[in-house]
């Protein structure tokens, strides 16, 4: 009988081979640093963009999401590790902190000024989950700052693994998971090898709040710090923003003081009936 010795611990082969086959998944969540979907955002005078000055910023709703989703495989025992990615400048740490206090482990902030496009971030991802083997890749199904939906959809192909988007519900099974979709009209439930990529959809889970102690804690957890340069990404743009405009302001509606008054109106004034 051969022992091992980790540390100061001895442990018998089989034992350990039964702990690291338990233990081993490790969870990659990227996180984005997005205006606070309660801001009513302004577009700047000269129209060139948003206007981020004093404006609140959170991390993107549906990454918070993925990063409770990773926290509950955790505690449900399936996952061991749960890393955090942010690319983007360095107050993006605070969104990476965040997502400390509520259970990640470690952070990896990949910084820069520029504005990044899915395709960028997706290359920088795929080197991270790459370098950091990991088995279950979540990402939020958008950033509710510019709306793409494109992200996750081109890690997966980038890494060449099977990609579950809008997912309402995740249950890993040994080397697969199921994940439940929501789709037009109904349900779809897929079911995929790891390591896959996961897009989270609203009702996958409700974030909890972090509590006091895990704030204070999640300062002391480990926070990389890298560039996009580090991963062999350029972050120059091939693409211009010509105009941002803000939506026209609703005009003010008219009361009408009865049914055949509105019919009247529908019919001759919008002419919609
Ligand atoms: P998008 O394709 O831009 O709508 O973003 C989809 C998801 O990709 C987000 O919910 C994040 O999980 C991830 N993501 C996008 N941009 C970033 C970023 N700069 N840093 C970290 N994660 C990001």
């Amino acid at each position: 009988v051969y022992f091992i010795m980790t540390g100061d611990t001895w442990i018998y082969p089989p034992f350990l081979i039964h702990i690291t086959n338990e233990e081993r998944m490790k969870a990659l969540v990227a996180v984005k640093r997005v205006v606070d979907y309660n801001v009513k955002v302004r577009v700047k005078a000269d129209n060139t963009g948003v206007d981020l000055t004093n404006v609140k910023m959170s991390v993107n709703p549906f990454d918070e999401i993925a990063v409770e989703e990773a926290v509950r495989l955790q505690e449900a025992g399936v996952v061991s590790e749960i890393v955090v990615v942010s690319i983007g400048p360095k107050e993006a740490q605070e969104q990476i902190r965040g997502a400390m206090a509520l259970g990640a482990d470690r952070g990896i902030l990949v910084e820069t000024t520029d504005t990044v496009r899915p395709l960028q971030v997706a290359k920088i991802l795929k080197a991270i989950a790459q370098a950091e083997a990991a088995d279950i890749i979540l990402l939020g199904k958008q950033a509710i700052d510019d709306d793409n939906n494109q992200t996750g959809q081109m890690l997966a192909a980038l890494l060449d693994v099977g990609q579950a988007t809008f997912a309402s519900k995740v249950k890993v099974d040994g080397g697969s998971v199921n994940v439940t979709r929501e789709i037009d009209g109904g349900l779809q439930t897929v079911q995929l090898s790891l390591p896959a990529v996961i897009t989270t959809d609203l009702r996958l889970n409700e974030p909890r709040y972090a509590k006091l102690p895990n704030i204070m804690k999640a300062k002391k957890k480990p926070l990389e710090e890298k560039k996009p340069e580090d991963y062999g990404v350029s972050t120059a743009s091939n693409i211009q923003i010509v105009k941002v405009t803000p939506p026209a302001e609703r005009k003010a509606g008219v009361k009408v003081k009865s049914v055949d008054e509105l019919v009247d109106k529908l019919r001759n004034e919008a002419k919609v009936i």
